[in-house]
C-alpha cells in the first residue's frame, strides 16, 4: 500500500505516465482510498487540460439490423429488442443534426450508423456530401463512425472534410471474443490504425460492466495508449431487454468513477468522453465524471436510449468552474 500511495504522490506532483504494474496496483486501490486517487486523477485532466471541457453529440444515422452479434447492442439483427430499424438519413437530416448538435454546446458532431461497415456507393456518398457541408458551415466538427474501414472509404471520408473518425474497440484483446463472435479484435484495431494513418482524429475507447475485470479494463487502457489514438469514449452499460447481457447489473458509481481516474493516469495527454450509460450508473455522482479526470461528455440522446438534456449538461460544467471549449475536438 505504502508503494501505491506514493505513485499517486509522484503522479500528483511530476509528469510521471505510470506503467502497466503501477495501473493494476491502483486498479485494486481500497475503497477508502478512490476519492485520493480522483484527487490526483482530477489534478492530471487540469494539468494537461486547464479547466477545459468539451460536449459531443451523436446522430443515429442508421438504426438496427446489423449483422454482427456485439452482445450488448440494442442494434444487432441477432438479438430481439425493441431498437428502432430505418436506412441511413437523407443529407438534409444529417446536416440538420449537426446544426443542432451546435446549437447545444457541442464541439464535435457524430454521424453513427450500425452495421459492419459502409464501401463505396450511395450511403458513402451521402455521409460524405453532408459531411462537406458540415465542414464548410464550419459550426462544429464533423465525426463518422460507420463501422470497420477500408482504405477508398476512409480517403473518401478524409477528402469530404472529416475530422474524427470514431470506433470503439469495446473491451479489452482477452475479454473481446466473450462479447463479440462475428468479427475479430484485430479488424478494429486495423480500422483505428487506417483512420490515424489518414490523418483524421480518431476516437475509439469501450463500454464498460461487460463482465469484464479491472485488470483487462486496464489491458483496454493500454491498448489505446499503444495505438495512439486521439480521444477516448468510456461508455457503460445500461443493459438492453433482448440482449444475453440484459439481465446485467449495472456497475456502482464508485467503480465507475474508478475506471475514468485510470484512464486518466494511463492516458494522461487524450480527451476522455463519458458517453453512453453515465446517467444511470453513475446517478447523484454524475458530476463527479470530471473530478474523476473525465475532460467531456456526450450530450442529448443516443443511439437507442434518451439522454439527458443539454442544458442540465452546461449547468453542471458552469457549476463545476469548467468551461466550454469546442477546440478540444478540432
Ligand atoms: S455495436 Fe456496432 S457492430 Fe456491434 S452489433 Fe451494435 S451496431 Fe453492430
Amino acid at each position: 500500500m505504502q508503494k501505491v500511495l506514493a505513485t499517486l504522490c509522484k503522479i500528483q506532483h511530476t509528469d510521471t505516465v505510470i506503467d502497466l504494474d503501477q495501473a493494476l496496483e491502483l486498479a485494486n486501490l481500497p475503497f477508502h482510498e478512490l476519492p485520493g486517487l480522483f484527487a490526483v486523477a482530477s489534478g492530471v485532466r487540469e494539468r494537461g487540460f486547464g479547466r477545459n471541457v468539451s460536449l459531443c453529440s451523436i446522430v443515429n444515422a442508421k438504426s438496427g439490423l446489423c449483422p454482427e452479434d456485439c452482445s450488448f447492442c440494442a442494434q444487432s439483427a441477432h438479438h430481439a429488442t425493441n431498437a428502432p430499424q430505418y436506412p441511413l438519413l437523407g443529407q438534409e437530416e444529417l446536416v440538420a443534426g449537426a446544426r443542432a448538435a451546435a446549437a447545444c454546446g457541442a464541439g464535435c458532431y457524430g454521424i453513427v450508423s450500425s452495421g459492419s461497415g459502409i464501401r463505396a456507393g450511395d450511403e458513402l456518398d451521402r455521409v460524405c456530401e453532408a459531411v462537406r457541408v458540415i465542414r464548410t458551415e464550419g459550426l462544429i466538427a464533423p465525426g463518422a463512425s460507420l463501422g470497420t474501414l477500408d482504405q477508398a472509404t476512409v480517403q473518401a471520408l478524409k477528402s469530404a472534410g472529416l475530422v474524427t473518425y470514431h470506433h470503439n474497440l469495446e473491451t479489452s484483446r482477452s475479454f473481446f471474443p466473450q462479447i463479440c463472435t462475428t468479427h475479430g479484435y484485430e479488424d478494429d484495431v486495423a480500422t483505428v490504425r487506417l483512420a490515424k494513418q489518414a490523418g483524421l482524429r480518431v476516437c475509439s475507447g469501450g463500454l464498460f460492466g461487460l463482465g469484464e475485470t479491472m485488470a483487462q479494463r486496464v489491458e483496454l487502457a493500454f491498448t489505446l495508449r499503444e495505438l495512439a489514438v486521439d480521444s477516448v469514449p468510456i461508455n457503460f452499460l445500461d443493459p438492453v431487454a433482448g440482449t444475453p447481457l440484459g439481465n446485467s447489473d449495472r456497475l456502482t458509481p464508485m467503480e465507475c468513477l474508478h475506471t475514468i481516474a485510470l484512464f486518466r493516469l494511463i492516458l494522461p495527454h487524450v480527451h476522455i468522453t463519458i458517453c453512453g450509460g453515465r446517467e444511470k450508473n453513475l446517478r447523484e455522482l454524475q458530476s463527479w465524471l470530471f473530478l474523476a479526470g473525465a475532460s467531456g461528455m456526450m450530450t442529448g440522446n443516443y443511439l437507442t436510449k434518451e439522454g439527458r438534456q443539454p442544458e442540465d449538461d452546461r449547468q453542471m460544467i458552469a457549476d463545476l468552474g469548467l468551461i466550454l471549449a469546442e477546440e478540444l475536438l478540432r
